[in-house]
């Protein structure tokens, strides 16, 4: 590889090649790629929180210090500025693989998908670490099935403006199993559905995090098209849960984790104005190309083998977003001098 290293051919099918750093007297070391963005932020949490050692890899695309300042000086965390398009030497147990510019502004111009999961497979196979891919609902593109069971594949358009990410995670999961397949990589794959919680960015332009930063600085909700399209809002803790149950377990997936209310834009926005502020108006702007219609997990497989599904109703989780996104926007306004 990149390194010249020699490579650990002699791997059998998901036996580890060396000790894992967890057996015996070491604690187990976890690189988390993208863990200063909003989902990474809180895996790190519980990571450290349960005393592992973890290394966070981000290149701070979309991903903030502040997220992790909590952490600085904890001798259990490292913190690498690093874009895992290049190639990387660590040595590891576990790697969870969130780094991705995650959002429609960002992720329309990075080969994150394809080479950073590349390079991360590589880091993989040399350690004889254990794989975790955070996939996506979307690859399910506008689902003819619903609602969506893993062993749907999808109406993906592989040209439209959103492909960039659709295709993205599907090379991505394509990588994942032919490294399980081809070089014996114990894989994980999640296939992750709209997730909401405190350290969501503030402006990329994901509808919970619009809604609800619309409503605290008073300005009306943008609704996209007709509003009549679904989605299904999972909390941040329960999927952090999935994600360590999928890792820790025995089986590769890929799971859906994801919370099955399903809510319409209009239900959703009529929410947010019930927790936030009940004067809040409803401004209709035309929709995005190629947005799906409805989308809704099956978590069946995850409840079954994983012993997992989400706790937390979205009337639950939304307050519980609501302090850090005034704090946040309280702070950018000072920060302009109002
Ligand atoms: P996020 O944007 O908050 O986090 C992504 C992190 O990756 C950021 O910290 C960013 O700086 C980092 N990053 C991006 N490109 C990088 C690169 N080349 N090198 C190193 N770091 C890089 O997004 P998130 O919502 O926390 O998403 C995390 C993962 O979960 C992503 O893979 C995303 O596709 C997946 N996912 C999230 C959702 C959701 O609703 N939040 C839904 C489906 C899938
Ligand atoms: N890689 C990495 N860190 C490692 C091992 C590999 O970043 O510790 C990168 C490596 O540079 C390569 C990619 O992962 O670009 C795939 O590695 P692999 O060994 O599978 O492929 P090869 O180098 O043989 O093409
Ligand atoms: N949306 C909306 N208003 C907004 C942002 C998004 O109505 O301010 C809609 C968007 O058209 C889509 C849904 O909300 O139908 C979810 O969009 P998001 O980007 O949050 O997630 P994704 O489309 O990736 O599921």
């Amino acid at each position: 590889n990149a390194f010249g290293l020699r490579r650990n051919d002699g791997a059998l099918h998901g036996v580890p090649r060396r000790v894992p750093v967890g057996i015996g007297s070491r604690r187990l070391r976890i690189v988390v790629t993208g863990g200063a963005g909003f989902v990474g932020s809180h895996l790190v949490d519980k990571l450290i929180g349960r005393g592992n050692d973890v290394i966070v890899i981000d290149n701070f695309f979309t991903g903030r210090k502040e997220n992790l300042i909590h952490l600085f000086g904890n001798p259990r965390f490292e913190l690498i500025r690093h874009d895992v398009v290049e190639p990387i030497l660590l040595e590891v147990d576990q790697i969870y693989h969130l780094a991705c510019p995650a959002s429609p502004v960002h992720y329309k111009y990075n080969p994150t998908n394809v080479m950073g999961t590349l390079n991360m497979l590589g880091l993989a196979k040399r350690t004889g670490a254990r794989f975790l891919l955070t996939s996506t609902s979307e690859v399910y593109g506008d689902p003819l099935e619903h609602p969506q069971k893993e062993t749907y594949w999808g109406n993906v358009n592989p040209i439209g403006e959103r492909s960039c990410y659709d295709e993205g995670k599907r090379t991505a999961e394509t990588l994942t199993m032919d490294y399980h397949r081809g070089a014996g990589v114990e894989v994980r794959i999640a296939r992750i559905f709209n997730t909401y919680g405190p350290r969501m960015c503030l402006d990329d332009g994901r509808v919970v995090s619009n809604f609800v930063a619309q409503a605290i600085r008073k300005q009306p909700l943008t609704v996209y098209g007709d509003g009549k399209q679904t989605r299904s809002f999972q909390y941040v803790s329960d999927l952090v849960n999935g994600l360590t149950a999928l890792m820790d377990g025995e089986h590769i997936g890929p799971f859906n984790l994801g919370n099955p209310g399903e809510f319409t834009m209009l239900e959703l926005a009529k929410i947010v104005k019930e927790t936030i502020d009940s004067s809040a108006t409803i401004a209709y702007k035309p929709n995005t190309a190629d947005d799906p219609h409805m989308r809704k997990p099956d978590i069946s497989k995850a409840k079954e083998l994983l012993n997992w599904e989400p706790k937390i109703p979205l009337r639950e989780g939304l307050p519980l977003m609501v302090n850090d996104f005034r704090n946040r926007i309280l702070n950018e306004d000072e920060g302009k001098g109002l």
